[in-house]
């Protein structure tokens, strides 16, 4: 079975046709500035990369244009769209509704929508991209994988907040998490690697969004991510962690309305607040190199809330087996990796610097003698969700 993965954003979409015969990519792209001028369409056939400049005034256009691609008759990799045997989607908040992925039904919809208001930014446009390709592909079964759902085996009480108990259920406030595909993957790997499915992994999701999972036997029973992506650790452009009291301080500090400090908490704040520089770890590494010291106090702080949701993890699971680093910080960054277990000698950790040093691949970064395991494990989000969905579709 071909299965076409749909990753909607507000303004962008990526997208992969699997071959679940062997699960290999037969084409991926993106489209960029959906609804905004300069819309664009990149698309890359296996080796291959064709740019398609268009107008694109929504997600029906742009789905439309990536089916037209697929089936393309110089660049695309289909006869035609009833090749394609389902359509797997990912959905950020599942809310409680949801512990798995799912089939696209009217009532699965309802329950997305109803979830909206938990994930504003995200849910309606994972809406758009169902109802478009339910559109263009009417009959090819439409799935949906969701960000939240590998978190939902999390205790109650990693899960509740310490506010009025009414709140949770007159609104349900607790912590959900996210990137659930990404810690389940990589913990699944980490599970096959140890050969040991009873064991306690920590899972360090460093990309521009940060997370940490603690997993115990295959089940996610903490994150640090909570009812939004924007708790926990120290992201590119995301606070993580503070005192709640401070919103109203900055509130009245900068005589600033309820949303603005909301937006300088999600988008001014985490290592490009701190550093000034960059969201972007690459730049902030440069320069950190080059001297500047509040490039480096960023990239410090970052590895010390890395380290302090590790510790924290550990205490509560009573141990720790594995560690795995994982997203674009965590496979590519063998500096901040070192940084993160330089600090964690308590766990035995025995680093192999050469190791550590490689880049792309799947590989144990420490040595043989090491109390604690730590993996560099690539994430592959959209394979989970290629294979949920042939599962739900056959
Ligand atoms: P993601 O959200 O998983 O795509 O990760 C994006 C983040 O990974 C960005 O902040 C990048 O700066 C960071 N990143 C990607 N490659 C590298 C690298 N070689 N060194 C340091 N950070 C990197």
């Amino acid at each position: 079975m071909k299965v076409l993965v749909i990753n909607c954003g507000s303004s962008s979409l990526k997208y992969q046709l699997f071959d679940m015969t062997d699960e290999s990519v037969l084409a991926k792209g993106l489209v960029e500035r959906i609804g905004l001028p300069g819309s664009i369409l990149i698309h890359r056939p296996g080796e291959g990369k064709v740019e398609i400049e268009a107008e694109i005034e929504n997600h029906d256009k742009a789905i439309a244009m990536v089916l037209d691609a697929l089936t393309d008759k110089n660049h695309g990799v289909v006869q035609s769209l009833d090749e394609i045997g389902a359509c797997g989607h990912r959905v950020v908040h599942g809310g409680e509704a949801f512990s798995s992925s799912v089939a696209i039904s009217p009532a699965v919809l309802e329950a997305i929508q109803a979830n909206v208001e938990l994930a504003p930014l995200h849910n309606p446009a994972n809406i758009m991209g169902i109802e478009a390709c339910t559109k263009l592909m009417p009959g090819t079964p439409q799935c949906a994988v969701f960000d939240t759902a590998f978190h939902q085996t999390m205790p109650a009480e990693a899960y509740i907040y310490a506010l009025p108990y009414e709140y949770y259920e007159k609104y349900r406030i607790r912590r959900y998490g996210f990137h659930g595909t990404s810690h389940y993957y990589v913990s699944q790997r980490a599970y096959a690697l140890l050969q040991n499915p009873q064991a306690k992994v920590i899972t360090c999701h460093l990309g521009n969004g940060a997370s940490v999972a603690a997993v115990n036997a295959g089940r996610s029973v903490d994150t640090s991510m909570g009812m939004t992506p924007l708790e926990g650790l120290v992201m590119g452009t995301r606070s993580g962690d503070l005192d709640p009291a401070l919103i109203e301080f900055l509130m009245n500090k900068e005589q600033q309305s309820v949303s603005e400090v909301n937006d300088t908490l999600n988008k001014k704040s985490g290592v490009l607040g701190i550093s000034g520089v960059s969201s972007d770890f690459r730049d902030i590494e440069t320069a950190a190199g080059e001297g500047n010291e509040r490039a480096r106090l960023a990239l410090d702080l970052f590895a010390h809330v890395v380290k302090k949701y590790i510790g924290a993890y550990t205490a509560t699971m009573d141990g720790v087996d594995a560690i795995v680093f994982t997203a674009g910080l965590g496979e590519n960054s063998a500096s901040m990796r070192k940084q993160v277990c330089d600090g964690l000698r308590f766990l035995g950790i025995l680093l192999d610097e050469e190791k550590n040093a490689l880049r792309g691949t799947e590989i144990e970064i420490t040595k043989p003698e090491s109390k604690t395991k730590v993996f560099v494990i690539p994430t592959n989000e959209e394979l989970v969700i290629a294979r949920d969905t042939a599962n739900l579709a056959v």
